[in-house]
């Protein structure tokens, strides 16, 4: 959206497709209105899309996540341009801003301002949208991935008014009293703890998730807790949706999580960063992973920080 709200701003016509359904709390951007949900508005998105002349890929870089929409790609010939943060690009493009070591592909936004000479027309509602995105991706600082230049970036959003206690708000503490009682439940009764292997899992059915009113975005987050956990070098989180199995896994310091993740649940991600699906039941994904990570013990083990 800050990269949308940017090019408003210079007078282009701007539309945003997005694959899926987006959390409620990302929903008070500048411009919101303007973002088509893919699944929901697949005949306006297509045709959007295929009347395009400039496309441009915003945080992913495999034609494999954009489900469906990379069927319609077929028919455009808009110029292609990828600004995105991920390992590994697959996607055809005219022009690649991928940077692997940048924190987020919000940052990446700032970067691609300073280069097209765009800084001076930075203003609040696009600095919030782009200092969402770094906060989001870097669990506030919190993970390995911020460094010096992201603090650079963010202080240029602050100073043109960007509120990152408003932003906190919005984003972390405007989630549902359902998704409380989720959490607890998961971390109460679905943690798995495997302390020879420095992991530590949970799972969701859908029953669970339909027990809880889950909505979506309701799970983010999760997989990081089980690093409170003294030790604990990979984390993965496993829900359930209507046909297959979607997982989140982290990782610490070394052991490289998107090679464990494409390798065996056909998906990818960062080093330490990843997700992937599984299209068997649950108990037997799980079974899998468990059976996968006494396998890779080694591995993690040798990678373990402390
Ligand atoms: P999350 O667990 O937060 O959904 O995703 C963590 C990281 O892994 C993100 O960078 C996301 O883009 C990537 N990721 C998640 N699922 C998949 C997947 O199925 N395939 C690939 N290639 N990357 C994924």
């Amino acid at each position: 959206m800050g990269l949308c709200n940017m090019l408003l701003k210079k007078g282009h016509q701007v539309h945003v497709v997005v694959p899926n359904e987006y959390p409620v709390y990302l929903r008070w951007m500048q411009h919101n209105e303007l973002i088509l949900d893919f699944i929901r508005q697949k005949k306006s998105a297509s045709q959007l899309i295929c009347s395009a002349s400039l496309v441009f890929f915003v945080d992913f870089n495999s034609i494999k996540r954009m489900d469906e929409i990379s069927k319609v790609l077929d028919c455009s010939n808009a110029v292609r341009v990828l600004i995105d943060h991920h390992p590994y690009p697959q996607i055809k493009v005219d022009y690649a801003f991928s940077y692997i070591n940048v924190s987020s592909t919000c940052e990446l936004i700032c970067d691609f301002f300073r280069e097209m000479g765009w800084l001076p027309e930075l203003d609040k509602n696009i600095a919030e949208c782009l200092l969402t995105g770094i906060m989001t991706d870097t669990g506030c600082f919190m993970h390995a991935s911020s460094s010096a230049a992201t603090f650079i970036n963010v202080a240029e959003l602050l100073a043109v008014g960007a509120d990152k206690d408003r932003i906190y708000n919005s984003v972390f503490n405007n989630y549902s009293y359902h998704r409380m009682r989720l959490m607890g439940y998961c971390l109460s009764q679905k943690l798995v703890y495997l302390p020879h292997y420095k992991t530590a899992y949970m799972s969701l059915t859908k029953e669970e998730l339909d027990r809880f009113q889950f909505e979506t975005g309701d799970t983010e987050g999760f997989v990081n807790i089980p690093f409170s956990i003294r030790g604990v070098v990979v984390t993965a989180l496993f829900v359930e949706k209507r046909d297959f199995i979607k997982i989140s896994f982290r990782s610490k310091g070394d052991y490289a999580i998107n090679a464990f993740s494409e390798k065996y649940f056909g998906g990818g991600g960062h080093k330490n960063a990843a997700g992937g699906e599984s299209r068997i039941s649950m108990d037997e994904t799980l079974t899998k992973f468990q059976q996968l990570i006494a396998q890779h013990a080694q591995e993690i083990l040798a990678a373990s920080i402390d």
